[in-house]
């Protein structure tokens, strides 16, 4: 039977057990989900192990990751890693959800709950296609191994602790990373490269207390002015950062690929999605350009002092700023933090102290390899499921670990997903569409018989 016959024979036992796997709250950064994170992680042990594949469980500080592997297609057969994550984002404000996060609901053909894009959804189709392929063959046409961790919404700490450990057990050919996006509904695309990302804390002082406005103003500096002075030297009208070195390392994308890359940007396209104007780049390069291919550095907090609905004349004795960079491929992630907060404390004025932390959970930028004979099979795959050529895109997002687990699985790496912009993803009504999820376990299912053909 066809991929697509078969699926369509399923298809509500693959929307139950969909919805079975959505009403688990698998938040994996808040304590009180902890019950339901072990819940979650047995209930896709059984349904892995149910599908043929032997499963071990990995224990970490935090969450475990689920590891499973099928390899009796013989040593001869390459071998696919697949990474996925069973955790989910907190689902707050809970008030805004048109009905509640763990309680999957499918409206116009789309399937609303925490997690059913980012990751279940497209962890679910993964998993469709191993089952489409047993159906229809009753085999692998090669090896498989899944790693599924529980942290990927808080950092994978769990997940990097035990890396090394597990380095013979991850040994693959290829890395497939299911949690990326595609441009339209209409139109497929593979994702050619991730960007790095380091955090920081960044904490003025200026005395002791806080102090009245009026004895104090004019005689103490005020952290508050000192912070935003600083932050303002970050970028010069150009767009461009202005720390020195941050550009050192940066290795460009060579031609041949960045004329891969599908980077017409709709700017009204844009506004109508979110609101806002293209215009926060440097520049000298375009949207996507910017977005995918440049580092930038951006301010996602300030407080201090009195921020209420009255009023309060105060110089306040700190104030704080949490700042991020996006990074691309050669800038190393510890070097650039250490480079931003020399910086950022080098530019403190006289009697006021400036001290930058650097979060921990960052990582660096990372790219599919173009030419690989995955890539070129999931191209087709898409192509074929689709029926409109795939495109290629990269990503402004980041997903730290996933540079450590290609290095540590020795695999060429490619980035897929079939996300939307639009499917809400961290914020309220999540979503994920019905057509997708069967799009994707034909996607997923063509790709690695065609995979196979290419090397039996
Ligand atoms: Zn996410």
């Amino acid at each position: 039977m066809a991929l697509q016959t078969l699926y369509h024979s399923r298809e509500q036992e693959i929307l139950d057990d969909f919805l079975t796997f959505l009403r688990f709250a698998s938040v994996s950064s808040e304590p009180e989900y902890g019950l339901e994170m072990i819940n979650c992680l047995e209930w896709l042990q059984h349904y892995v192990e149910e599908i043929g594949f032997t499963t071990e469980i990995w224990p970490t500080s935090g969450h475990p990751v689920l590891f499973a592997n099928w390899e009796d297609a013989g040593r001869a057969a390459p071998t696919l890693l697949i990474y996925n994550h069973y955790d989910v984002q907190p689902p707050e404000p809970l008030e805004e959800w048109v009905t509640p996060p763990f309680e999957p609901t499918i409206r116009n053909g789309q399937i609303y709950a925490r997690g059913a894009q980012d990751n279940k959804g497209q962890c679910f189709y993964v998993l469709q296609a191993l089952k489409l392929l047993f159906a229809k063959h009753g085999t692998l046409p090669i090896n498989v191994k899944l790693c599924i961790e529980g942290e990927e919404e808080c950092g994978s700490h769990g997940l990097m602790e035990v890396l090394n450990a597990k380095r013979q057990q991850l040994q693959a050919d290829y890395l497939a990373v299911v949690d990326l996006d595609i441009k339209s509904p209409t139109q497929p695309a593979l994702t050619l490269g991730l960007r790095g990302i380091v955090t920081f804390d960044l904490e003025a002082t200026g005395s002791k207390i806080d102090l009245h406005s009026g004895y104090h103003g004019g005689i103490t500096y005020n952290p508050l002015h000192a912070l935003v002075e600083v932050l303002a030297k970050l970028r010069d009208n150009e767009g461009k950062v202005t720390i020195p070195g941050f550009y050192d390392d940066i290795v460009p994308l060579k031609k041949s690929e960045v004329d891969k890359l599908a980077m017409t940007f709709d700017p009204q396209g844009y506004f109508d999605m979110c609101g806002a104007h293209a215009t926060g780049g440097e520049k000298e390069f375009s949207p996507y350009e910017s977005s995918w291919l440049r580092p930038t550095v951006e301010i996602n907090g300030l407080s201090g002092g009195y921020a209420g609905s009255g009023f309060k004349t105060v110089i306040p004795a700190k104030a704080h700023a949490k700042l991020s960079c996006r990074l691309v491929a050669g800038q190393d992630p510890d070097k650039i933090g250490k480079l931003v907060a020399a910086y950022l404390e080098a530019q403190a004025p006289e009697g006021i102290d400036i001290a930058v932390t650097i979060r921990p959970g960052g990582g660096p930028a990372c790219r599919s390899t173009v030419d690989s004979p995955l890539t070129t099979a999931f191209a087709t795959a898409f192509a074929e499921v689709f029926n409109q050529p795939c495109e290629y895109i990269a990503s402004g997002g980041s997903i730290p670990i996933i540079s450590a687990l290609a290095e540590t699985s020795g695999s060429q790496v490619l980035l897929m997903g079939l996300g939307l912009d639009s499917d809400h993803i961290h914020a309220p009504n999540e979503h994920f569409g019905v057509d997708r999820l069967e799009k994707g376990a034909l996607v997923v299912a063509r790709g690695i018989e065609l995979l196979g053909a290419t090397h039996s």
